[in-house]
C-alpha cells in the first residue's frame, strides 16, 4: 500500500484513445503515427503504447535505440521509427530489433546501406533538414543525394520526413518556406525507382503544431506527440483535446500565520495579516518547477490558493486563508493539474511549456491509469 501522504498521477487512458482519434481524423486521409519517445512524455510508455495501438496506431516513433528496443518488446507488429537516427555501430542491434532509424547523414546512410548490403535491405527513413537547423541532411547532402542514382541504390527508403521550427504558430512565416523548400527537395528524387520493391516513401512533416495548420502539411504520415497527452498543440487557440493528466498533491499540515511571519527558505514571501497555510507534499524533485514559487497556484477545494514562498525539494506552500476552515484538513488532496489548471496554465505559470512539465513529473508519484473502459488498470 502506498503512503497516505503520496500524491497521485492519475493518467487517463481514455483520453489518449479519445485524442489519438480526434488526431485521425484531423489528418485523414492521411495516416496518423504516434510519438511516444521519452517514455511517451513522461507518461509511460509500456502503459501508453498498446492503448494507441488498440486505437489503431500502427507507426511509432522514439527517439533513441533504447528507446526503441524497450517499446519493440511490448508492440512485436508495428512500425518503430528512431527520430535520432542511427548512432556509429547500432545498426546491427538496430536491425535486429526491427527498429527504422531515420538517417540523418550521408555517413549513417553509408552504414546502413552497408549492412542491407552485407544481411538483406531493411527499410530506413530520411531526414531533410528545410530550416530547424537540428537533425537532418542538409539541403546540400540532399542535393548531392538526388544528384547520384547510386547513393541510396539497395536502400528501401519508406519515410521522408522534415520538421517544423514554428509549428505551433499558424502565422509564422518559416511554415511555408519550410513547407515549400520540402516539396522541392522531394521533388528531385525519382522516388519510384529507387526503394524496395520500387516503392514510393510515404512523406511527413507535421507534428502536433503542423497537424492544425491545414492539409497542405499533413502529407502522408503525421506524428503528434503533446496533443496526444493532452497538451495545447497551436499557441493563442483553444485547446481541442482531451486533457490526460491530472495531479493531485496531499496537505501534510495547516498552519495559521501572522502579519510578521514568513514562509520558506530565503523567507521571500512575508505575510501582511493572520492567514492560513497547507504545506503540501510534492517539491521540485517530483518535477514541480522551482520557478513556480510566489507565481503559481493550486486549488483547495476548488478554490485557487497562490503558491507562497520557495517551493522546496520536497514541499511546498499555498495560502489558504479564504477557503472555508471545514473544507480542508490535513490529509486531503489538492489539484496541481487538474480541471481548473491544465498542464499549459502550470507551465505558462512555471515561464516553461507543457512538454517540459509532463516529461519532468516525478518518480515519487502514486501512478494511477484510468484504462480505456473507465476503470482503474
Ligand atoms: C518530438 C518530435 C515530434 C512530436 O512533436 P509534438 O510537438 O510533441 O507533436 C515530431 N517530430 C519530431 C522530429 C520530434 O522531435
Amino acid at each position: 500500500m502506498p503512503d497516505e501522504s503520496t500524491a497521485i498521477l492519475t493518467i487517463d487512458l481514455a483520453a489518449i484513445a479519445a485524442n489519438y482519434r480526434t488526431l485521425v481524423e484531423q489528418v485523414a486521409p492521411a495516416t496518423c503515427a504516434a510519438v511516444v519517445k521519452a517514455d511517451a512524455y513522461g507518461l509511460g510508455a509500456a502503459m501508453v503504447a498498446p492503448v494507441l495501438q488498440r486505437a489503431g496506431c500502427r507507426h511509432f516513433f522514439v527517439a533513441s535505440v533504447d528507446e526503441g528496443l524497450a517499446l519493440r518488446q511490448v508492440l512485436p507488429n508495428v512500425q518503430i521509427f528512431l527520430l535520432n537516427g542511427l548512432p556509429g555501430g547500432a545498426a546491427r542491434a538496430v536491425a535486429a530489433g526491427d527498429l527504422v532509424p531515420v538517417l540523418a547523414t550521408l555517413d549513417q546512410i553509408e552504414e546502413w546501406r552497408k549492412l542491407c548490403a552485407a544481411t538483406q535491405p531493411k527499410p530506413a527513413a530520411l531526414q531533410f533538414d528545410t530550416g530547424m537547423s537540428r537533425l537532418g541532411l542538409s539541403q546540400a547532402d540532399v542535393i548531392r543525394l538526388a544528384t547520384d542514382p547510386r547513393s541510396l541504390q539497395g536502400l528501401p527508403i519508406v519515410h521522408v520526413m522534415s520538421h517544423l521550427a514554428c509549428g505551433d504558430e499558424p502565422n509564422h512565416p518559416l511554415n511555408d518556406k519550410q513547407l515549400m523548400l520540402f516539396r522541392s527537395l522531394v521533388e528531385r528524387f525519382p522516388w519510384t525507382r529507387v526503394g524496395l520493391g520500387g516503392m514510393k516513401p510515404s512523406f511527413g512533416l507535421a507534428a502536433s503544431g503542423g497537424v492544425y495548420l491545414g492539409t497542405d502539411f499533413h502529407f502522408d504520415l503525421a506524428r503528434p506527440g503533446i496533443a496526444l497527452y493532452g497538451g495545447r498543440p497551436v499557441i493563442g487557440r483553444p485547446n481541442p483535446l482531451r486533457p490526460v493528466v491530472r495531479l493531485q498533491g496531499k496537505i501534510l499540515q495547516i498552519r495559521d500565520v501572522d502579519l510578521g511571519m514568513s514562509v520558506g527558505y530565503g523567507a521571500t514571501h512575508q505575510f501582511k495579516g493572520p492567514s492560513r497555510l497547507a504545506v503540501i507534499g510534492v517539491g521540485y524533485a517530483d518535477g514541480i518547477f522551482r520557478s513556480l514559487g510566489n507565481r503559481g497556484a493550486v486549488f483547495v477545494a476548488g478554490e485557487r490558493a497562490p503558491i507562497v514562498g520557495r517551493i522546496s525539494m520536497d514541499l511546498m506552500t499555498a495560502e489558504i486563508g479564504h477557503v472555508p476552515i471545514a473544507a480542508c484538513r490535513p490529509g486531503d488532496s489538492v489539484d496541481i493539474i487538474g480541471p481548473q489548471q491544465s498542464i499549459d496554465d502550470l507551465a505558462d505559470a512555471a515561464g516553461t511549456i507543457g512538454y517540459e512539465v509532463l516529461t519532468a513529473l516525478g518518480k515519487r508519484y502514486q501512478r494511477r491509469y484510468l484504462a480505456a473502459t473507465g476503470r482503474a488498470a
